[in-house]
C-alpha cells in the first residue's frame, strides 16, 4: 500500500469509513471510530487485555481476536513533549503533545489544546475532546479535573 497524500492513496482509503490516507489494515478501525466521535482502543477476545496503539495481537495471551471499546477520555499526563517544528496545518505552534495514561489501563498520544506548554505538568488531569482538521477527524487533550 502506498502511503501518504497521493491520489491513489484517497482512492484507495474511499470506503473505509475515513480519509486518513496513512492507515493501514490495523488502524482502520482507529480512525473509524474518530469519524463516529469516539476514541477507539482493542480489548482482546481471549483474556481481555486493553492495549494501544493498534496491534494484530494480544501482547498478554498472542490471541488474534480482539474487538474494539471506547474510552471514557479520562486520563492523567504520564509525559510530554513541546512540538516546535516544523509548523503543522491546524495545529498552534508552540503546541504541547501529551502522552497520557487513560483510566483504561493504556497511555494514549496526542496533542493538547487550550494551555500554554510551559503550564503542561505530569500528573495533570487531561480529558479527550474530538475536533477536525479541515475534513480529518481527529481528538485533542484538554485539562480536566479529576
Ligand atoms: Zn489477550
Amino acid at each position: 500500500m502506498a502511503y501518504g497524500a497521493s491520489g491513489a492513496a484517497d482512492e484507495q482509503v474511499a470506503g473505509r469509513g475515513h480519509n486518513v490516507s496513512c492507515s493501514n489494515k490495523d488502524f482502520d478501525f482507529f480512525y473509524r471510530g474518530l469519524e463516529g466521535g469516539q476514541v477507539l482502543i482493542q480489548q482482546c477476545g481471549n483474556c481481555g487485555s486493553p492495549r494501544n496503539p493498534p496491534s494484530p495481537a494480544c501482547p498478554e495471551c498472542h490471541s488474534l481476536e480482539w474487538h474494539a471499546v471506547p474510552l471514557g477520555g479520562g486520563g492523567v499526563v504520564h509525559s510530554y513533549t513541546v512540538h516546535h517544528h516544523p509548523p503543522l496545518p491546524g495545529f498552534v505552534t508552540p503546541h504541547p503533545v501529551v502522552l497520557a495514561d487513560m483510566d483504561e489501563g493504556i497511555r494514549l498520544i496526542g496533542a493538547m489544546d487550550g494551555i500554554a506548554p510551559e503550564d503542561v505538568r505530569i500528573g495533570m488531569p487531561v480529558r479527550v475532546k474530538m475536533v477536525r482538521r479541515n475534513d480529518i477527524a481527529a481528538f485533542r487533550f484538554t485539562t480536566a479535573k479529576k
